[in-house]
C-alpha cells in the first residue's frame, strides 16, 4: 500500500499546487485521506522549490472591478444594475440568423473563417463605415473581426506601445486601458474629466476637461491617446469642438489614437456622435473600436471589430493572427446578418440603431426619477446605458473604517445589506484621481422597467429606513 503511495507522490503534488487535490483522481484521493501529513510535507516542500513567478508584465494588474463586483453580486443574489448588459432578448433577426448558422445548410458555417474577419461581416462593416466615415473602407484592409471591443483594444495597445512610451487616457476610463498600457510596458498618463457643478444635478455635457491640463500631458514620450465617447461610465457624448481640440494635440504632438465608440448608437435628445477619425487629418492616426455587444445587445457574442487605415491596421492583425487567430463563425455570420438587414434602413425609425436608443431613453429618465426620489443627484446621461448619481449628502453610514473610496464601500454595503449591485465610479479613474469620483455610484439602465422599478423599490425603502 505505501510502496504504492510513493510512487504516486509527485504527480499528486503537483495537483496540489494546481488547488484541485481533492477532487483529484480516486487513488489520489484515498493517498490523502490515508496519508495526510506525508502529503502536507512533500508538497511544501515541492512548493518551495516550483514557486513560478507570474511574468513582470502582470505586475499590479491582478485585480479587476469586474471580478471582484460581479462575484459580491452573485455571492449575495442582489438585484443586478452593475455590470452593463441588457436583461431584455436581442433583435430576433440576430439570434434566428445565429441558429441558421448553427443549423442550417452550410455546414462550414461551423467551423474556421478567414482569420481577420468572416467575409460576409467584414463586407456588411465596410460598407456601414464607408458611409460613417465617408470615405472608402475596404473590407480587407480596413478592417479587423475580434472576440470583442476587449480584443480589439488590447491588440492596438500591444500592436503599438513599446516600453517606455505613455499614453494619455481620458477619465473617466473604461478600466482595461490601464491594464493593456501596462501590459505592454507602457506608462498610462490619466487626465480627469471634472463635473463642473458637484454637488447638484447635472447633465453628462457638464463634466469637462480641461484644454490647458490635456496639453501639458503630451511629451515627446507620448505615442497614443485613449478616447471612450459616448462614454462609459459618464454617458457624455464629446462634442465636435471638444474632439477638434484633442485632435489638434495630437495632430501637434504626432500622436495615436484609439477611440473606443462602441456605445456609437446610443444617444439620448438628439445628440450627435462625432467620429475622430472623421475630423480633418484624423484617419491617418485613428483606430476606431466597436462591439456588436452593443450594436446588437448581445454582449454575450463577444464580436467587436477595429476599423483602421493599412499601414496601423497591419500591426493589429499581426497581433490578432498570433493570439486568438479567428473568431466564432456563426456569430460573424448572425452579425452580418444583422448588420446586412439595418443597412437597408439606416434612417428609418424601425432600424435597430435608432429603435434601441429610443426604447432606452425612457428608462434612463425613469432611473433617474427613482434616484431623485430618494436624494440622490443623478447626472443625466446624454448617451451609453449607464448613468453616475451623488450619493454624498445622504449621510450613508457603512460601518466600514478602510482606506477604500466611499463609493466602492456605498456600493459593498448596498450588495450585503440591500442585495442591490451597482459599481463604484472611482474605479473608472486613476489612483491620483479617484476623489474626483467617489461621491458617484454607477447604474446600468439597459433593463426591464420592471428590473429598474425593482431598483426604485429597494432604494425607496431604504431611504424610509434611513428617517427612522
Ligand atoms: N469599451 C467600453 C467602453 C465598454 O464599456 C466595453 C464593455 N463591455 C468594452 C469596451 C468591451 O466590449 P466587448 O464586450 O465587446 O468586449
Ligand atoms: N462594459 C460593461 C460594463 O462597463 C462590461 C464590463 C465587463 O464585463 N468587463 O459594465
Amino acid at each position: 500500500m505505501f510502496k504504492a503511495v510513493t510512487s504516486i507522490a509527485p504527480a499528486a503534488s503537483s495537483c496540489c499546487r494546481r488547488g484541485v487535490l481533492f477532487r483529484s483522481s480516486a487513488p489520489l484521493t484515498s493517498f490523502y485521506q490515508l496519508n495526510t501529513s506525508a502529503c502536507f510535507s512533500t508538497t511544501s516542500q515541492l512548493m518551495a522549490s516550483t514557486e513560478f513567478k507570474g511574468a513582470k508584465r502582470l505586475e499590479g494588474n491582478y485585480g479587476n472591478v469586474w471580478v471582484e463586483y460581479i462575484a459580491l453580486t452573485m455571492k449575495h443574489n442582489a438585484l443586478n444594475l452593475g455590470q452593463g448588459f441588457p436583461d431584455f432578448a436581442p433583435p430576433d433577426y440576430v439570434t434566428k440568423a445565429l441558429v441558421e448558422a448553427v443549423t442550417g445548410p452550410n455546414v462550414l458555417l461551423n467551423q474556421y473563417t478567414r482569420g481577420y474577419g468572416h467575409p460576409r461581416l467584414v463586407n456588411a462593416i465596410a460598407k456601414l463605415f464607408s458611409k460613417l466615415h465617408d470615405r472608402p473602407v475596404d473590407p480587407m484592409t480596413n478592417v479587423l473581426v475580434t472576440a470583442g471591443a476587449y480584443e480589439s483594444l488590447f491588440c492596438c495597445f500591444q500592436g503599438f506601445i513599446n516600453p517606455g512610451d505613455e499614453v494619455i487616457i481620458i477619465e473617466p476610463f473604461f478600466d482595461c486601458y490601464e491594464p493593456m498600457t501596462r501590459a505592454a510596458g507602457g506608462t498610462p498618463v490619466f487626465v480627469p474629466l471634472r463635473p463642473s457643478k458637484p454637488g447638484s444635478l447635472m447633465t453628462s455635457a457638464e463634466w469637462k476637461l480641461d484644454p490647458a491640463e490635456l496639453e501639458s500631458k503630451f511629451s515627446r514620450k507620448t505615442k497614443a491617446l485613449v478616447i471612450n465617447t459616448p462614454n462609459n461610465p459618464l454617458g457624455k457624448v464629446f462634442t465636435r469642438e471638444e474632439l477638434e481640440m484633442i485632435a489638434n494635440l495630437c495632430k501637434k504632438y504626432n500622436v495615436l489614437v484609439f477611440a473606443d465608440e462602441v456605445y456609437e448608437w446610443l444617444l439620448y435628445d438628439g445628440h450627435k456622435h462625432t467620429r475622430i477619425a472623421t475630423l480633418p487629418g484624423m484617419w491617418d492616426r485613428t483606430l476606431t473600436i466597436s462591439s456588436a455587444g452593443k450594436t446588437f445587445s448581445v454582449t454575450g457574442w463577444k464580436l467587436g471589430w477595429t476599423v483602421a487605415p493599412d499601414h496601423l491596421m497591419k500591426h493589429v492583425s499581426a497581433f490578432h493572427q498570433n493570439c486568438v487567430y479567428t473568431c466564432a463563425t456563426p456569430i460573424q455570420e448572425a452579425a452580418a446578418v444583422g448588420f446586412e438587414l439595418e443597412l437597408g434602413r439606416l434612417d428609418s425609425p424601425d432600424c435597430y440603431f435608432l429603435e434601441l436608443p429610443a426604447m432606452l431613453q425612457p428608462k434612463r429618465d425613469l432611473l433617474a426619477a427613482q434616484l431623485q426620489e430618494v436624494g440622490m443627484l443623478p447626472v443625466t446621461p446624454d448617451g451609453g446605458y449607464f448613468m453616475v448619481a451623488d450619493f454624498s449628502h445622504l449621510g450613508v453610514e457603512t460601518g466600514d473604517d478602510s482606506d477604500e473610496p466611499k463609493d466602492c464601500k456605498f456600493v459593498k454595503w448596498l450588495i450585503r445589506e440591500k442585495k442591490f449591485a451597482t459599481i463604484p465610479t472611482s474605479a473608472f479613474y486613476s489612483k491620483e484621481h479617484k476623489s474626483v469620483a467617489e461621491n458617484y455610484i454607477r447604474f446600468c439602465f439597459i433593463k426591464e422597467d420592471s428590473t429598474l422599478r425593482r431598483a426604485g423599490d429597494i432604494l425607496k425603502e431604504w431611504k424610509r429606513s434611513l428617517k427612522q
